[in-house]
């Protein structure tokens, strides 16, 4: 029988996972089908409950579901239930096993961002959405003991924090309001910045004005466009150490897949794969190319 694996989300057209995914099964030997499902949040739980058949290995959840399937699942990973977000699902019989590898990847991106130096204990994150979770969870369990998050919407950031309040008990997380003075001072107190918001998919935008960055940041971008933010050149102007998000979605794939499968992913395979699906989506995007499959099919990543 061939298994299914689906991609849950709204839009899902648009997603890369597909391309590392399906090539990580073909190379792995696995008879298995990773399908993109586009469902609303009234179709959500109906989805998830198809998901106790048989033929399903499992599932990634993408925006705007992530939060919503943790009471649609039967249990949560301790990731899961920390982050109060699930981005897959593995079936254990009928009962549904949610997970969040985002954290994983997060952590393997911060790991490669800091390199051989002494792990950072001071961050400064924009963003208070989905992947910002992730990324202020890796922070508190990376060991950091001062976290600055900054959000458009100051409610939202604040309720992040009240989230965390026990699992950051021992350490200092704090929301701040979004002004250029309060971010400049915690820029100038930090090692490590991220920014988890949407804001730099359109090259010419940035979150932060090049001249608040100080020197010698650590810094990581969680969007995954092909070349460089418009955050990541002035950072990099700047004197910083930057980085994309690519590593990051690399990386939670590849937890996903081996939770999935038990067998250990087929990274550079997978690497590869995630590159040109990228490539693909900036010439879709380019061309108005609203499916990245159909891109990749196409062969507008290789040149095919
Ligand atoms: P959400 O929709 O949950 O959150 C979006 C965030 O961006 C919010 O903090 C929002 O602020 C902020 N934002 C949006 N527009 C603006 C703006 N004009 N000015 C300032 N802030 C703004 O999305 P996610 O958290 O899931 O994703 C955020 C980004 O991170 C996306 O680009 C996504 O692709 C990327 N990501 C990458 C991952 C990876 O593996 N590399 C994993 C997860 C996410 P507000 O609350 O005020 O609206």
């Amino acid at each position: 029988m061939t298994r299914r694996v689906v991609l849950i989300g709204h839009p899902v057209a648009h997603s890369l996972s597909g391309a590392m995914q399906q090539a990580a099964f073909d190379a792995a030997g696995i008879d298995a089908r990773y399908e993109l499902w586009d469902r609303s949040a009234l179709e959500l739980p109906d989805a998830v409950a198809e998901l106790r058949a048989e033929e399903f290995l499992g599932a990634n959840v993408t925006i705007p579901h992530k939060e919503k399937t943790v009471s649609l699942v039967d249990k949560t990973t301790d990731d899961a239930h920390a982050t109060g977000a699930v981005n897959t699902i593995t079936r254990d019989g009928k009962r549904l096993i949610g997970h969040n590898t985002d954290v994983a990847g997060f952590t393997h991106a911060l790991d490669a961002l800091v390199g051989k130096q002494k792990m950072p204990r001071q961050a400064v994150v924009l963003g208070a959405g989905g992947g910002a979770r992730a990324v202020v969870f890796g922070l508190v369990r990376a060991g950091f003991t001062r976290v600055v998050v900054f959000n458009r919407h100051l409610h939202r950031g604040e309720a992040l924090v009240k989230f965390f309040g026990r699992s950051a008990a021992h350490m200092e997380l704090r929301a701040m309001p979004w002004h250029e003075s309060v971010l400049e001072a915690e820029l100038s107190k930090t090692k490590v910045f991220v920014n988890a918001t949407s804001v730099g998919l359109d090259p010419d935008e940035t979150p932060l004005p090049g001249e608040l960055i100080p020197p010698e940041l650590l810094v990581l971008d969680l969007i995954y466009n092909p070349g460089r933010t418009r955050l990541m050149r002035e950072a990099e102007a700047a004197g910083c150490h930057v980085m994309n998000g690519e590593g990051m979605l690399l990386h939670q794939g590849a937890a996903a897949f081996e939770l999935w499968t038990g067998k250990p992913a087929p990274l550079d395979l997978m690497r590869e794969k995630l590159a040109e699906a990228i490539a693909a989506s900036s010439v879709a995007a380019d061309s108005g190319i609203a499916d990245v499959e159909a891109a990749v099919a196409g062969g507008a990543a290789t040149g095919d």
